[in-house]
């Protein structure tokens, strides 16, 4: 999505270690008119499939989904790390490895807002390692709810987890990949899609 990757090329930052930073727009501060067009190009390229339920997980999905959500006019769920040791059986759980904290997370989902009926369409703001994605399959197959397929508002190419999810036969769509960067002179290289 040329849009994007402008917006990332002009306000997105090249840190060491791989990290993109996109604070000004997309998971600190928000730019909703982005989001919305981001929205409209998931709707367009999910057009016919049976989606009923947006899932996403805390914090920088949630708004990337929540606008999304208003073209697919579904609710958005999203998954909820929890420290708690005491987890009850009302809930589906699964641990993910956070990229950038370098943490483990219990995360977990009410059960009563996935089960078998459901047809998910997964929302995340980053795909790196593939690690959030994972868990959020993991938690999507545990409920018997069947995943239409995964957006993604930046995926880095570079990194495992974008054939890591593929090669599991879900449809992946990202709106700009990133295939390289450059931390010295700050430059992103995109795929072309
Ligand atoms: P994964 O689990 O695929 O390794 O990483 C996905 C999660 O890590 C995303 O939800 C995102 O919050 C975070 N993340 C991964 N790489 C980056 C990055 O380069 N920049 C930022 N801002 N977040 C990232």
């Amino acid at each position: 999505m040329k849009l994007l990757e402008e917006r990332i090329r002009k306000d997105g930052i090249v840190k060491p270690g791989n990290v993109l930073k996109v604070d000004s727009f997309l998971n600190h501060q928000m730019d909703i008119e982005l989001f919305s067009e981001m929205g409209k190009e998931f709707k367009r390229l999910y057009e016919g499939c049976p989606i009923n339920k947006i899932l996403t997980i805390e914090a920088s999905g949630i708004g990337i989904a929540c606008i999304a959500a208003q073209y697919f006019h579904v609710p958005v769920v999203f998954a909820k790390k929890t420290q708690s040791i005491n987890l009850d059986g009302d809930v589906y759980s699964t641990k993910i490895q956070s990229f950038t904290h370098r943490r483990i997370y219990d995360v977990i989902v009410s059960k009563k807002f996935l089960s078998p009926e459901d047809h998910v369409l997964i929302i995340d703001d980053f795909l790196a390692n593939g690690c959030a994605l994972e868990g959020l399959i993991d938690i999507v197959k545990s409920s018997g709810a069947t995943i239409e397929g995964v957006g993604i508002a930046i995926e880095k190419g570079f990194q495992k987890g974008g054939d890591l999810i593929r090669g599991k036969g879900i449809r992946v769509e990202s709106l700009a990949i990133v295939d390289g960067m450059n931390a010295e002179t700050g430059e992103v290289f995109f795929r072309e899609q």
